[in-house]
């Protein structure tokens, strides 16, 4: 494996370890529950909104170290970003993770979502990968509604 392929497994690791934004907090503007069952990954996503811009991902759950990490990953993203941003970082890291390692996610947009790159390789792990984003999503979606 290569260097960067090692670097991003210990990054994927060392959130499954030390995870960002973990535990869900009071007076939430949206949230969702999502379980992938083939994994037994479970994340509830909750998104703190000042408007239209996110303020705060919490999230909670608990399941393989690739689930947790992307919770960790998507919650030191979205802070700051619009919804319709967040929507749209969404939909890139999902053509990504779907791209079967054609598609590198893009660093810039998706920030250390780059290390779960690889995880697109590995058809039974890309659904613990999306699947914070996928509450994301669905959380939005709800909201909207
Ligand atoms: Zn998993």
């Amino acid at each position: 494996m290569s260097g960067t392929g090692s670097l991003y497994q210990e990054l994927i690791l060392d959130l499954s370890r030390h995870p960002r934004a973990k535990g869900l907090h009071d007076g939430a503007d949206a949230s969702s529950h999502q379980v992938n069952p083939t994994c037994g990954d479970e994340v509830t996503v909750q998104l703190h909104l000042d408007g239209d811009v996110v303020r705060a991902v919490r999230w909670d759950g608990e399941g393989c170290a690739i689930s947790q990490a992307s919770a960790s990953i998507l919650a030191e993203l979205a802070p700051g970003l619009t919804l319709d941003d967040l929507g749209s970082r969404i939909a890139l890291f999902r053509t990504a993770m779907r791209s079967k390692g054609r598609i590198e996610p893009d660093e810039e947009l998706l920030g250390d979502a780059v290390a779960l790159g690889g995880v697109s390789k590995y058809t039974a792990r890309v659904k613990c990968a999306m699947l914070p984003w996928v509450a994301a999503e669905d959380a939005l979606a709800h909201r909207a509604a």
